[in-house]
């Protein structure tokens, strides 16, 4: 398989980040840059990813509730602020998000929160959460 390096977001993904807190902007476009990345303690590989998710209307919110998406009622998530204080962002390959390989998500989220750290941000990924595991959640240390 070509690997195919991507360098900026597409219209989607940058429209989702434009609704997201300026240290978002500043750091998954240097995570995006970086890309293709390979963790060097694991050898995974990370080829490309994609913006899921910034802020949430009260609309997207309750949706999120109902699905068992988010365990949060609009106002109780940091997705609910303009601009959102919160990310949801995943791996993809061949144009699809990677939702269920957890590996993956580890190596990603340490490579994101890396890329925060260097910036003097000190951000928290929901795969480290112990009430349920949020794979593409980061949000920022408030
Ligand atoms: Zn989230």
């Amino acid at each position: 398989m070509p690997k195919i390096k991507t360098a900026v977001f597409g219209n989607t993904s940058q429209r989702r980040l434009d609704t997201c807190h300026e240290e978002f902007k500043e750091v998954m476009t240097l995570v995006i840059a970086a890309l293709p990345y390979t963790d060097p303690d694991t050898g995974v590989e990370i080829i490309d990813c994609g913006i899921i998710c910034g802020e949430r209307s009260e609309q997207e919110q309750e949706e999120a509730y109902r699905l068992g998406n988010s365990k949060a009622r609009f106002g109780e998530s940091l997705h609910n602020t303009y601009p959102s204080n919160a990310c949801d962002t995943l791996p993809m390959r061949d144009g699809r998000y990677i939702w269920d390989d957890k590996e993956l998500h580890a190596a990603y989220a340490k490579l994101v929160l890396d890329t925060a750290w260097h910036q003097g941000y000190r951000w928290k990924w929901g795969g480290d959460f112990e009430s349920f595991y949020d794979g593409p959640h980061f949000e920022r240390a408030l």
